[in-house]
Formats: structure tokens, sequence, C-alpha cells
């Protein structure tokens, strides 16, 4: 496979889509074995895991929901910075399974205000489940309870992932040219 531009930047293969589906389906086969019967609903994180969303859940079997939420971020006060919230949730969370899908998890900033938005509706679990995780670079405390593929602290692009608005229709993960 050859290397890719998007806009200023370089990018090599890293990991195939072969790879992705072997990582994806082994993630389904735990879902499955730990939510048989729990009818779970998938909360999926715009826009990164569209396509980790899609690949996944057709690998679960059995009965379960599937919806999305995003992120919004906005500038607080000069105290408090970048604000991030949570949009888009529609359903009831009482007393359901909830699985958080992400496509990546980095510093760990972003599903820590998840998890603390979404656990004030009351679900009866609540778990994180993602494609990739950079373990080295995560600074909280929450477990992160299903992990797909760990990777380094290296910039990634490709299936779902952007680098300022392209490259998510990539089929492969590529890694950065630094
Ligand atoms: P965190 O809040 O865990 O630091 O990072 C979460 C967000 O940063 C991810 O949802 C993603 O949007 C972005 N991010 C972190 N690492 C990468 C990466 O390697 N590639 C891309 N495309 N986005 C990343
Ligand atoms: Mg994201």
């Amino acid at each position: 496979m050859p290397n890719v531009q998007l806009h200023d930047k370089s990018f090599r293969p890293f990991i195939n889509k072969g790879q992705i589906n072997e990582a994806i389906l082994k993630l389904a086969g735990k879902l499955q074995n730990d939510y048989e019967g729990k009818k779970p609903l998938f909360l999926g994180i715009l826009n990164g895991s569209f396509l980790f969303v899609a690949d996944l859940i057709r690998e679960f079997e059995g009965e379960c929901e599937v919806s999305f939420l995003r992120m919004a971020s906005y500038e607080g006060t000069e105290t408090t910075g970048k604000v991030n919230q949570v949009m888009g949730l529609k359903e009831s969370l009482k007393d359901r399974h909830v699985i958080i899908l992400e496509d990546i998890i980095d510093t760990g900033n972003t599903i820590e205000v998840l998890i603390e938005t979404l656990k004030k509706e009351n679900p009866k679990s609540l778990k994180v489940a993602t494609l990739l995780f950079k373990p080295n670079a995560y600074k909280k405390l929450y477990p992160i309870d299903y992990v797909a593929i760990s990777v380094g602290n290296e910039f990634l692009v490709g299936y779902g992932l952007d680098y300022d608005g392209l490259g998510r229709n990539l089929k492969d993960i590529y890694i950065i040219n630094e």
C-alpha cells in the first residue's frame, strides 16, 4: 500500500483492514459473551466511530440497540477554558446496559466527560469499548473495559479517523510520517 498525503502531512500504512476486522471480530465475541440476553444499548461517538460501530454491531448477534452521540466543545470562561458537552442523547439510559463505542482514546479527557455525563442517567451498567487505545497517553483512572487494538502515541488516520477532516474514508489505518 502506498503512503497517503492529507493536507500538509504524509502517512504510511500501519494497521490493515484484515487486522482491523480480526480485532473487531474478537471484541464482538467478548461483548457477545458478556451481554448475552441483556439487550445492550451501543452508543457510538461521532464522527470517528461510525465505521467501527457499523462493523462491530454486525458481528454482535442477539438483540441490541444502537445510537450516536457527539461531543461539542465550546469556549468556557477564562478559568474553565474549553468545555466539552455531550450532544444528541435521546434514549433513556435508565436501567439499560450501555456500552460507549469510541474510535480512539488518547488522554481520556473526552471519555471522562462522557462517563460523567452518562452516569447521571442511571444506566444499569456503563462500559467503554474502543477500537484504538493509547495506553501511554492515557491520564485518567476510568478503566477502558474493551480495547480492540492498543497503539503508541503517534497520530493515526483512516477507518473513520481524520486529519483536519480528511482521511476518514481510508480502508486501513495509517500512521503519521514525522
Ligand atoms: P482524548 O480526549 O482521549 O485525549 O482524545 C480523544 C479524541 O482526540 C479522539 O476522539 C480523537 O478525535 C482525537 N484523537 C486522539 N488521538 C488521535 C489520533 O491518533 N488520530 C486522530 N485522527 N484523532 C485522534
Ligand atoms: Mg472521537
